[in-house]
């Protein structure tokens, strides 16, 4: 399952060397070696995924686990005074790591980084609906009810 070319399934195995911060059977964290802030993380899951698309519904909740418990730790531990979850797919949303990871960016009142500061003006309701009308069908469609 492991990818050669991949650094984090190098890391996954450890050929690769990185401060890890916890693992478990199916995913592993990590110190970012390029830190944003004072204690940012990266999760993985130790099979290779490409990126949201790609992984199972069951990898997915396994990874969001050790995403759970890992913040709770570096809130409780670093102290930080806010928390970012960052997660990107595909280069036009800015992922340069091809194996699906998630961030874990700690934020510190005062100390600027970013924030989506982009202005916005509220949609019309008949947009809104063309647009996810075709993706609410689709969604109903996979739901199993009880
Ligand atoms: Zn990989």
């Amino acid at each position: 399952m492991e990818n050669n070319e991949c650094i984090f399934c190098q890391i996954a195995v450890k050929k690769r060397d990185a401060v890890i911060i916890y693992e478990d059977e199916h995913t592993m964290a990590f110190a970012d070696l390029y830190p944003l802030m004072r204690g940012h993380t990266l999760v993985i899951p130790r099979r290779h995924f490409t990126n949201i698309y790609e992984i199972d519904e069951e990898s997915a909740a396994d990874l969001f686990k050790t995403v759970v418990k890992v913040s709770k730790v570096i809130k409780e531990i670093l102290k930080p005074d806010g928390l970012n979850i960052h997660q990107t797919n595909e280069r036009a949303a800015g992922q340069e790591v091809f194996h699906i990871h998630i961030h874990i960016i700690p934020r510190y009142s005062g100390i600027q980084l970013f924030k989506f500061h982009i202005e916005r003006r509220q949609a019309k309701r008949e947009d809104l609906i063309s647009t996810f009308d075709p993706v609410i069908r689709r969604l109903k469609g996979m739901t199993v009810l009880p």
